[in-house]
């Protein structure tokens, strides 16, 4: 038991729920309350679901009486978390419970939102997708269970041949996708969360795991607590809560991570201080080509890399970044260690970036040419924001290009594998990647007349009304867009909803069975717990209940190629179990399914999985998850390392078996520094910098609903530096209108608050659906990733009224 950290996880807890007065609310039962098990009694049963927020995978127990979530408690048999939880973790069962669930489908008719049958609804969506296949998009998430995503995964690309379906996850890691792919051929960290356990170094760059990874950061600051020596070092544009935690607060200019990286990069080669023999027995160098930059790149010798890297001395570093020369010798010397073990950690810091592919390429290169990688606590290690960004849009490949088990479209290998996996026809799956999230959003709200190709768009599980950058291009305008039909499935009323023709009322969370896939590849197992409200129904089922239809409709790509449903299920005695209606799919497990079926695709990247019953058992196994010869499964913490990972050859220390160079060994990428895409002016001359808080999950669609969080963060701000808000002369509180060349959001000033940005930068969280910042953000994205950013575009604050915001 650590009762440093529980205490200040339960402090952060409390002051959150500190200023709740009123509100439908459970009972949270802290973990050390559960003394020798959780509390018993007549009808109240215990059992295990990951946490339905972020990508930390943090366990819960789930109390359930009569029918209904009454108690959540942190799991003490959990790995990723002890026992532990965070502010939101400790209130995820009250999200059940908002007063507003959707319960029943709803059609636009005549402007007005009219309540219709399932069947109709299904009849509708199924009518418009057989007229028009081909124009039909399905807009996913990082919230998807893995079983929903594959589901959706194989009714698009094998069921309809269209490769229209990209998720949410898009918007917020799909940079560090590109990065692991470029450095060492295949996705996702090497390392585990033992990583920061044992290092001695922790280098956040543009993160704050203070507030959106809490659980994580209370490892490092624990073993503080326990008189253990971990250096914190902060890289940011602002001071967060995990600046207060740092040794050294690095404060950078936006973009100035990809020159402060190159300073290392350069002072590592510059000083011969780098790891000679790691990089002589694991590594290549590699640059962009020069014509079309691709994600393979050039080979480029060592020599080569030394030239173009001379240019990045710590004084030019300086000029770019704006951290002092020293400091950046500083990082380099350390890096120089080799005694020393350096873990760094990212989020959306560094994949919300014009040049997100590239910075995430530049920080794997620092730990490799240092030799900090693969022992424990040696890690570079991207965080993710969503529960399943990993699991669901990682690993099953909802991603526009991709398929299951790391496979992509345009490989002809790749499709003729996934096609047999499926049973479908040769030829089923289009070779023709599908569009991003943000060219997605584009073709469907451009006028068909005009080019825009998508006509039909269904949305599950995210909120692209409030998420997508620039949304008064992207979705706000319905003006000439008659012909066009979006479909939402939500649990709450959203700014997404506010635009639908139809709204499918969603089951949520443990209203459902499901599995998830959390930020050290530990894929998570739960089991339905609770009916969800009216007629809220599984989004798997609904993607089921329409191919169906489609298949009763006559539409080819519903069948297989022996003729039979592409998602027919079967029991013991091989009688099809008709899972597509409502009340007969609990008649079987359908998750446990489309799983297995989804296995078989584990084993082609190395990234295997266990079969469903073993997670069942366990809080989570991280893959690859080898059966053992006394049939037991094992997982795997630290991949590509001799010591753990079964992949790695006999008697190798280290050996990276996906390498994009076929020769087993990992990139060392150069890119030159180049300048944001928009940057302040005349005209606009603040940063804008946008992001999340501790006590909000994300768009807020399901903490907002939380009294306790409402009410301990429930506006969304500006932070402004005190010396620019007194240059306007503008008070706390007061109400400011933030305009881009984009758009216009009103806000409350809050000068020096939780985040502290350096004068002429403003940073606006995007939990808050009544004011959304988005309206002003920039739509520009990386060249590989297509990922936007989030974290700089031009914009200034204008002074709207002198009154106060009520507090
Ligand atoms: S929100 Fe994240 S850190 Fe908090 S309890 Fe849930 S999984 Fe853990």
């Amino acid at each position: 038991m650590n009762n440093d950290r529980r205490a200040l996880l339960k402090t952060a807890a409390m002051a959150a729920a500190g200023s709740m007065v009123a509100g439908a609310t459970l009972p949270v039962l802290q973990a050390d309350q559960a003394v020798d098990g959780l509390p018993t009694g007549e009808g109240l049963e215990w059992n295990k679901a990951p946490c339905r927020f972020c990508g930390t995978g943090c366990h819960v127990q789930v109390g359930v009486e009569d029918g209904r979530v009454v108690a959540v408690a942190g799991d003490k048999a959990a790995d990723v978390n002890k026992g532990l939880l965070c502010v939101k973790g400790y209130h995820v069962g009250s999200i059940l419970y908002g007063k507003d669930r959707l319960t029943r489908p709803l059609l636009r008719k005549d402007g007005k939102l009219t309540e219709i049958s399932w069947d109709e609804a299904i009849e509708t969506i199924a009518q418009r997708i057989f007229d028009s296949p081909d124009t039909f998009a399905f807009y996913g998430s990082g919230q998807w269970t893995i079983p929903e995503g594959y589901a959706a995964q194989k009714f698009m690309k094998g069921g309809l041949s269209n490769n229209h379906i990209d998720p949410n996850a898009r918007l917020c890691m799909a940079s560090a996708v590109t990065g692991f792919l470029a450095t060492y051929g295949v996705d996702e960290p090497a390392g585990c969360y033992q990583d920061l356990d044992e290092c001695d170094v922790l280098i956040t760059w543009g993160n704050n795991p203070a507030e959106m990874h809490p659980v994580l950061f209370s490892r490092v600051t624990d073993r503080r607590s326990r008189g253990e020596q971990v250096r914190i070092i902060d890289i940011g544009t602002r001071r967060t809560r995990t600046t207060d935690a740092a040794n050294d607060y690095l404060e950078m200019k936006p973009h100035g991570d990809v020159a402060i990286s190159l300073g290392i990069l350069h002072l590592l080669i510059e000083n011969d201080n780098y790891d000679k023999s790691f990089v002589e027995k694991h590594c290549n160098f590699r640059g962009d080509e020069a014509d079309t930059p691709t994600l393979q790149g050039e080979p480029i010798s060592e020599e080569e890399f030394r030239k173009r890297i001379a240019k990045y001395t710590p004084e030019h570093v300086e000029e770019l970044s704006g951290v002092p020369a020293d400091k950046i010798r500083m990082l380099a010397d350390l890096f120089g260690q080799h005694d020393i073990r350096i873990t760094s950690l990212w989020c959306m810091g560094m994949n919300q970036h014009t040049m997100g592919t590239a910075i995430n390429s530049l920080v794997h290169g620092v730990h490799l040419l240092s030799g900090h990688f693969g022992r424990p606590g040696d890690a570079p290690t991207s965080l993710t924001g969503q529960p399943s960004a990993c699991g669901t849009v990682r690993e099953v490949g909802t991603l526009a290009h991709a398929l299951p088990g790391g496979r992509v479209v345009t490989k002809p290998e790749h499709r003729e594998q996934s096609e047999g996996f499926w049973n479908v026809r040769e030829g089923s799956i289009s070779e023709v990647p599908g569009y991003h999230t943000v060219k997605m959003f584009e073709q469907f709200t451009k006028p068909t007349a005009e080019g825009g190709d998508i006509t039909t768009m269904f949305v599950q599980v995210t909120n692209p009304g409030q998420t997508l950058p620039n949304l008064n291009a992207l979705f706000n305008d319905k003006q000439g867009l008659e012909d066009k039909f979006l479909i939402v499935s939500d649990v709450y009323p959203t700014a997404t909803t506010a635009l639908a023709d139809l709204i499918l009322p969603a089951a949520m969370w443990v209203e459902k069975n499901g599995m998830f896939g959390n930020s050290e590849r530990r894929t998570q197992q739960w089991f339905k717990m609770v009916d969800p409200p009216g007629e809220a129904r599984d989004d798997c089922w609904m993607t089921i209940a329409i191919a169906h239809k489609l298949f009763e409709m006559g539409h080819e790509g519903m069948k297989d190629k022996d003729g039979a449903f592409i998602f027919a299920v079967k029991d013991d005695a091989g009688q099809e179990i008709p899972v597509w209606e409502f009340d007969r799919y609990y008649d079987t497990n359908v998750d446990k399914h489309l799983f297995e079926e989804y296995r078989q695709f584990t084993t082609m990247k190395h990234k295997n999985l266990a079969p469903y019953e073993e997670y069942v058992k366990a809080r989570g196994l991280r893959w690859p998850v080898v059966e053992q010869e006394d049939g037991s499964w094992r997982e795997t913490r630290f991949r590509f390392s001799g010591f753990d990972d079964p992949f790695v050859k006999a008697g190798e220390e280290f050996e990276f078996y996906h390498s994009s160079s076929s020769d087993g060994r990992a990139q060392i990428w150069f890119h030159e520094y180049q300048p944001p895409p928009e940057m302040p002016d005349e005209e606009y001359p603040m940063w804008l910098c946008t992001g999340r808080v501790l006590e909000h999950w994300h768009t807020g669609t399901m903490t907002r609903r939380v009294s306790q969080l409402s009410r301990a963060m429930p506006t969304a701000y500006v932070e402004m530096h005190l010396e620019d808000a007194q240059a306007a002369n503008i008070r706390q509180g007061e109400i400011v209108t933030i305009e881009s060349r984009r758009g216009v959001c009103d806000l409350p000033v809050w000068i020096d608050g939780r985040g502290r940005p350096p004068r002429g930068t403003i940073f606006v969280p995007f939990f808050d659906e009544t004011k959304l910042i988005n309206n002003c953000t920039l739509e520009a994205y990386d060249p590989f990733s297509k990922q936007p950013d989030y974290k700089k575009c031009a914009a200034r604050v204008v002074k709207k009224t002198t009154a106060k915001v009520p507090s």
